[in-house]
């Protein structure tokens, strides 16, 4: 529903005229099936698929296959499907001449509305013959992993109905074609953080943002509709309060009308240019939050972590010898999927593109349609020491990893690919020094705004009490020449305090505060800035462990915030102690100068084998933060987090 209306929000912020580049490769694509124009609800299209041959003496022995569910009914109520069959029909009853399009388009989705009769999101008989027959080919092209490998299958799948229905649609083939097969299924809440995990709030901001960007004016598409639709347009036009939602409401009609067994192309009641750019809004939001994209690649791979590590951790018990199963089959959602693909960055659906190149490039329909589904198929020859081998399918075709060389054709080897997801995502986070300051004053509310929309992992902030207990957010002890602990808050002038500051930090969920807490001249004055600050906190219900950490050079404040708050990171600055010492005096991290671990690398693993955090400041040249990367450090504060990402992921 939410993905509906901001679609909706933003065709009707548009009105409903646009200038687009059309892209020649996707008008083609389009044209060539004109139903592929419903991306994510396109149908799957089966295609015939070729198997590159093996390298001599391989055969596959194991499967890891993810899969979308196959076709469904919209949801967001029945909304979609209603708009458009009322408005026509109400038209036609107040005696309103519809044309024959007219009257074939309130057929179409008055038999579409029947169809899809209260039911959001339910998979269609469709739905299931897509899974039967995906299980049906897989069986026919890789006999060998079904009838000579143990017959022992597992197959987990999304708490979601249509989802569930789809693994039986999948399994019950399998059965079918191999009674003795033994498939074990399971569902459960558990298994959600992997199989479904979504992409976190910044993204979808940035998408917004960035698809706000995008050019609107020109070509009227309303007035064609309603020649199209009614014998008298000015006569119809009244019957339709709002052109874009009405647009948009045949769109979406058209766009499941597929996934229903009607093969008819209901896109063709829109002007090309409007269909172009609802599928173009569609996939491209789908492509910037769940793909790596340039805009959120680096925000959006991590999410997908725990996904790929099931898989890899399944596969590799099968390679080690530790499981005997044939194969494992996980069924779940399109954005699971793409964050998968994505991660292991598979040609066509994981490329890196800027929004510009999506848009003209990215193969939506194909990449990303009903039943959309990712196989490993595992390889290995007689021999004990000979590599084990992978290919990757994506919608059954042989897709290449452009990063990796395969040993030949579509086979790598899975060491090689083992060794490429461990390096795919840092394990180094970015907390921006001050906020994401550059243009900006530094510690402002503003700083940290930029610091939650770079998709930072934290964002630092100094903190003093005044002379009457404000809490506010400066670095300097003064302000001017106005000392901030030995004058009341009425003394200082534009600067933040800390109520102001988490109004803004709550608004993000995604970026860690970092709450430095500065020294003051005696431990009473530390004590209340550490009650007046966990108050403020608790008012904007910041007081979460995945919320907040805390740093500070004071010994005496990081013990105190220790005690009071276990289980909340709290990191010691001032680098004159061991891990040990500050581990021993209940402190569960450090957050040491650069310098510190130049003279001291041991210290990083020590504190990690203490089970402490690793925090380093304020690293803004390239060949300290590739250091401070290569020593395995947690976190990394800085001035520059762009630069920094960039060196975390590889590309500097
Ligand atoms: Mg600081």
């Amino acid at each position: 529903m939410k993905r509906f209306l901001s679609l909706l929000s933003l065709v009707l912020a548009l009105g409903t005229a646009y200038a687009q580049q059309q892209s020649p490769e996707m008008v083609q694509f389009l044209k060539e099936f004109p139903q592929r124009a419903a991306f994510n609800t396109h149908s799957y299209e089966f295609i015939d698929v070729v198997d590159t041959p093996a390298p001599k003496g391989y055969e596959p022995f194991y499967i890891s296959h993810y899969g979308r569910h196959g076709s469904r009914s919209d949801w967001g109520g029945d909304a979609t499907y209603k708009v458009v069959r009322d408005i026509l029909a109400k038209a036609k009853a107040d005696g309103v001449a519809l044309t024959p399009a007219g009257d074939s388009l309130l057929r179409e989705s008055a038999i579409i509305y029947a169809k899809y009769d209260g039911m959001d999101g339910r998979l269609t008989p469709r739905g299931v013959r897509e899974h039967a027959r995906l299980a049906q080919r897989m069986y026919d092209r890789f006999p060998q992993v079904f009838q000579k490998g143990s017959g022992e299958i597992r197959a987990v799948s999304s708490t979601t109905p249509r989802v569930l229905i789809s693994m039986n649609g999948f399994t019950t083939r399998l059965m079918q074609l191999q009674p003795s097969l033994h498939i074990d299924l399971d569902s459960g809440e558990k298994f959600m953080a992997y199989i479904a995990r979504a992409e976190n709030g910044t993204i979808r901001a940035r998408t917004r943002e960035e698809l706000a960007r995008r050019p609107a004016s020109g070509e009227d598409f309303f007035t064609p509709v309603l020649h199209t639709l009614f014998q008298n347009p000015e006569e119809g036009r009244k019957y339709i309060s709002s052109p874009g939602s009405f647009l948009y409401a045949i769109y979406a009609v058209a766009k499941v009308a597929e996934a229903n067994d009607i093969d008819d192309n209901l896109f063709r009641y829109l002007p090309f240019g409007a269909v172009y750019r609802f599928h173009e809004d569609n996939f491209l939001s789908a492509y910037l939050n769940q793909c790596n994209s340039e805009l959120n690649g680096d925000l959006r791979l991590p999410q997908a972590q725990e996904l790929v590590d099931t898989l890899l951790t399944q596969a590799e018990r099968v390679i080690s010898g530790k499981s005997n199963r044939a194969a494992d089959f996980c069924f779940g959602h399109d954005w699971p999927y793409l964050g998968l693909c994505s991660y292991f960055g598979l040609e066509g659906v994981g490329d890196r593109l800027s929004t510009e190149d999506a848009a003209a490039h990215w193969m939506a329909s194909w990449n990303c349609p009903f039943a959309a589904n990712l196989q490993m198929i595992f390889y290995r020859n007689g021999s004990a020491s000979a590599p084990v081998l992978v290919k990757f399918l994506v919608n059954e075709r042989e897709t290449a990893i452009p990063a990796l060389t395969p040993v030949e054709g579509p086979y790598y080897k899975w060491e090689d690919f083992k060794a490429f997801c461990a390096a795919r995502v840092p394990k180094t986070q970015i907390v921006a020094h001050r906020g994401y300051w550059e243009g900006n004053r530094e510690n402002s509310i503003e700083s940290l705004r930029k610091a939650q929309m770079f998709g930072a992992w934290g964002s630092e902030f100094d903190l003093h009490l005044t002379s009457d207990n404000v809490v506010v957010v400066n670095h300097d002890r003064t302000i001017g020449k106005v000392n901030i602990q030995k004058n009341p808050f009425s003394a200082l002038k534009d600067v933040p305090t800390l109520d102001e500051y988490l109004a803004q930090g709550e608004k993000n969920k995604d970026c860690v505060l970092v709450l430095e807490l500065k020294p003051h001249e005696s431990a009473e004055r530390e004590d209340v800035l550490v009650e007046e600050c966990l108050k403020a906190l608790k008012a904007h219900k910041l007081m979460n462990p995945g919320r907040i950490a805390f740093i500070s050079f004071s010994y005496h404040i990081c013990r105190e915030l220790a005690a009071r708050c276990p289980g909340y990171t709290v990191q010691y600055l001032e680098g004159d102690k061991t891990p040990a010492e500050v581990f021993a005096d209940g402190i569960n991290g450090i957050d040491y100068h650069y310098s510190c671990f130049q003279k001291h690398p041991e210290w990083v693993k020590e504190a990690h084998d203490l089970g402490m955090s690793v925090n380093v400041w304020t690293v803004d040249n390239e060949k300290d933060i590739r250091q401070m990367k290569e020593l395995g450090v947690d976190q990394i504060t800085t001035n520059k987090p762009a630069l920094t990402r960039e060196i975390l992921f590889g590309r500097k």
